[in-house]
C-alpha cells in the first residue's frame, strides 16, 4: 500500500516525508494487531490511501499515517511536532482530541458533533482525516462485537455521513450510510438487497442498451461525450426514498441514472438539449445544478425522459471537475489548490472557505451545548431546500423555512423590516412554507420592527435569535423608561419580635396607597428583628407620611429607608 501512496507524489522531499512518517508508525504500531488480525499499521495505510486518492497534499497523508500514534502507542505529541514539525503535529493532535470523546446518547452526540465542528473551524483537514479514519474503520466492522458495532454505526449515520454531505462528499456520505444501514438495520437492509438485486440487474442492462443510443444521439450533433456510465443510487438513500412512496419500486426513476460526462459546461448544456429533442423530458424533473449549484457546492444538469420502450430514465450530465467535487467534495478544492500543478480554482476555494469562515463565526456566536445543538440540527444538518433570490442566487435553508427566515438569511435589515414575501411573482402570506427553487422576493416597509408572532413559524436559529434580540431590547427599554419614574425604595423596620407584626406593618404600608415591592423579615440581636421592605414612591411627603405611621406602630423601634 505504501508503494500505491507514494506513486501519488513526485517531489523527492514529499515522497521522503511520506516515508518517514509511515517508518516510524510501522515502528509505533508494531506489536498491535487491530480485530481482524491483521498489523495495525493496515489501518492507517488504508486511510492514507484514501486521503491520497483525493490527492490531499502531503502533510494531511502524512499526518493519516501518524494518526494514531499518540492515542495508541506511548509516543507524544511533542515528539511528533519535533520531527515532523507544527502542521502535522497540530493535524495529528486534532484527530486525537476528536478520538477522546466516546459517544453516548444524546449528550455525547452533543459534544461529538461540537468538536468535530470546532476542528472544521480551525483546519478542516483534521475532518478529512477522520471521515477517512471511519470509513476504513466501517469496513472492518464485522470483527466487533454487535453492540459496538450498533454504536459505531449510529454514529455513523447521526454525525459523519450528515458531515460528508454538508461537506459536498457525495461518494462517501453514500458508502458511509450504506455500511452503517448494514449493521443498523441488518433485516430492512437484507430484504432491500433481494428486492434490488434483479431491479438494479434489469436497469443496468438498459442503461447499456441505452449508452450507444446516446453516443449515436451526440455524433449527430457533433459533441462527445468522455464517458458513459449507469449511476446506481445507495441503498439508504433508495431506502428513505421508498419510505416517502410507500415502498412502490415503480415510483422511483433513478434506481440506476445514466450518467454522462462532458468535457466542459457548454457540451453540458449541447447534450441535454440533444437528448431532449429524442426523448420527451419528465415536466417538472430537469434541474440546472450548473447554472445553481447545490448549496454544498454540487453541479450537475438532472433531467429524467420518457426513454425507449416509455420507461422513465434519469440522466445526469456535468464536466469532469464536477464530477469530482460531486465524489470528494471540499477535499477536491483543497487538493487542487495544495498539491497538483494544476491551475488553481481560486474562484470554488474561496467560496468553500467564505463557508468555514461562516460555520467559525457561527461557532462564536451559540453558547451551550443544547442551545449549539438544536441550531446544528436545524440550522446544518437537517434536509436543506435551496431558494433564489432575485438576483438568482441560490440560499439554502432548512426544510419548512418561510420568507421571514429568507430575509434573515440575506440580512438582519431585511429581515426585521421585512412587510410582505412574492414567491414567484406572487404575494404569499409571511408563514409559507419555501419550496425548493421558489424565487422569493421581501417587501420591506423602512423602520418596520419584527412581530412577535414571527417567532411560531420562523424555522432557523438565525431568524429566532435576530427577531428576540429585537423583542428583548423593547421590553428593557420599557423598563428603562418606567424605573426612571418609580423609585424602588428599601425600607428597614426595626421591631420588637411579636407574632402578626409583618402583618401589621404591611397592612400601614398598604394603607398609605404604596406599593410593595418585596417583603422579608430577618432575624437581629434578640430581641429585634428586621423588616425588610422594597417600595415604589414618587412622592417625598407621601414617604415621610409613611414613616411616621409606620413609627405609631405597635412594637416599632426604628425605621431607616434607602433608595
Ligand atoms: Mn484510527
Amino acid at each position: 500500500m505504501l508503494e500505491k501512496i507514494l506513486t501519488y507524489f513526485q517531489k523527492p522531499e514529499e515522497k521522503t516525508l511520506i516515508k518517514s512518517a509511515y517508518d516510524f508508525a510501522w515502528r509505533a504500531h508494531r506489536d498491535q494487531k487491530r480485530e481482524s488480525g491483521e498489523p495495525y499499521i493496515q489501518h492507517p495505510l488504508g486511510v492514507a490511501l484514501m486521503l491520497t486518492k483525493m490527492n490531499l497534499d502531503t502533510e494531511t497523508v502524512a499526518a493519516a499515517l501518524l494518526h494514531d500514534v499518540v492515542e495508541d502507542t506511548p509516543h507524544t505529541i511533542e515528539e511528533i511536532e519535533k520531527r515532523f514539525g507544527h502542521t502535522i503535529a497540530f493535524l495529528v493532535n486534532g484527530v486525537t482530541k476528536l478520538d477522546k470523546i466516546k459517544y453516548g446518547g444524546a449528550e455525547g452526540k452533543t459534544e461529538n458533533l461540537r468538536k468535530m465542528f470546532l476542528a472544521m473551524a480551525q483546519d478542516i483537514r483534521v475532518v478529512l482525516i477522520k471521515l477517512a479514519d471511519r470509513y476504513n474503520n466501517m469496513q472492518t466492522l464485522m470483527f466487533l462485537a454487535e453492540d459496538k458495532q450498533k454504536t459505531i454505526a449510529l454514529e455513523t449515520l447521526e454525525i459523519y455521513a450528515p458531515i460528508a454531505y454538508r461537506l459536498g462528499m457525495g461518494e462517501i456520505k453514500g458508502q458511509l450510510e450504506d455500511l452503517a444501514f448494514k449493521y443498523l438495520h441488518p433485516e430492512k437492509y437484507k430484504w432491500l438487497e433481494n428486492e434490488v438485486a434483479e431491479k438494479y440487474e434489469t436497469h443496468r442492462a438498459y442503461i447499456d442498451k441505452l449508452r450507444p443510443v446516446i453516443f449515436g444521439i451526440f455524433k449527430n450533433e457533433k459533441i462527445a461525450p468522455l464517458e458513459i456510465h449507469a449511476r446506481v443510487k445507495h441503498f439508504y438513500s433508495l431506502y428513505k426514498k421508498l419510505l416517502r412512496y410507500q415502498m412502490d419500486f415503480d415510483k422511483i426513476h433513478d434506481l440506476v441514472a445514466a450518467r454522462i460526462i462532458m468535457k466542459n459546461i457548454e457540451d453540458c448544456y449541447l447534450a441535454l438539449g440533444a437528448i431532449h429533442q429524442v426523448w420527451k423530458p419528465v415536466p417538472g424533473l430537469i434541474k440546472d445544478y450548473i447554472a445553481t449549484p447545490k448549496p454544498n457546492g454540487y453541479q450537475s444538469l438532472h433531467t429524467s425522459v420518457f426513454g425507449p420502450e416509455g420507461k422513465i430514465t434519469e440522466i445526469q450530465i456535468r464536466t469532469p471537475d464536477m464530477h469530482e467535487k460531486a465524489e470528494n467534495g471540499i477535499a477536491a478544492h483543497w487538493a487542487y489548490k495544495e498539491r497538483n500543478f494544476f491551475s488553481r480554482d481560486l474562484n470554488a476555494s474561496k467560496k468553500e472557505l467564505a463557508w468555514v469562515e461562516q460555520l467559525r463565526e457561527w461557532q462564536k456566536a451559540v453558547r451551550g451545548s443544547d442551545e449549539f445543538l438544536q441550531s446544528l440540527k436545524i440550522d446544518f444538518l437537517k434536509d436543506r431546500i435551496f431558494v433564489l433570490t432575485p438576483k438568482g442566487d441560490a440560499l439554502d435553508l432548512p426544510e419548512g423555512a418561510t420568507p421571514v427566515d429568507f430575509a434573515y438569511a440575506i440580512h438582519s435589515d431585511i429581515g426585521h423590516q421585512c412587510a410582505g414575501a412574492k414567491i414567484n411573482g406572487r404575494i404569499t402570506p409571511l408563514n409559507t412554507e419555501l419550496q425548493s427553487g421558489d424565487a422569493v422576493e421581501i417587501l420591506i416597509q423602512k423602520n418596520k420592527k419584527p412581530s412577535e408572532d414571527w417567532l411560531s413559524f420562523v424555522k432557523t436559529n438565525l431568524a429566532k435569535e435576530r427577531i428576540r434580540s429585537v423583542i428583548k431590547s423593547k421590553i428593557k427599554k420599557v423598563i428603562r423608561i418606567q424605573s426612571k419614574a418609580l423609585s424602588a425604595i428599601n425600607l428597614r423596620v426595626v421591631v420588637r419580635d411579636r407574632i402578626g407584626i409583618l402583618k401589621d406593618v404591611t397592612n400601614v404600608i398598604s394603607s398609605q396607597k404604596i406599593n410593595i415591592l418585596s417583603a422579608k423579615s430577618e432575624g437581629a440581636k434578640d430581641p429585634y428583628h428586621y423588616l425588610n421592605f422594597s417600595i415604589e414612591s414618587k412622592n417625598k411627603q407621601k414617604l415621610e407620611e409613611l414613616l411616621f405611621a409606620i413609627k405609631k406602630t405597635k412594637g416599632v423601634e426604628e425605621v431607616s429607608f434607602k433608595i
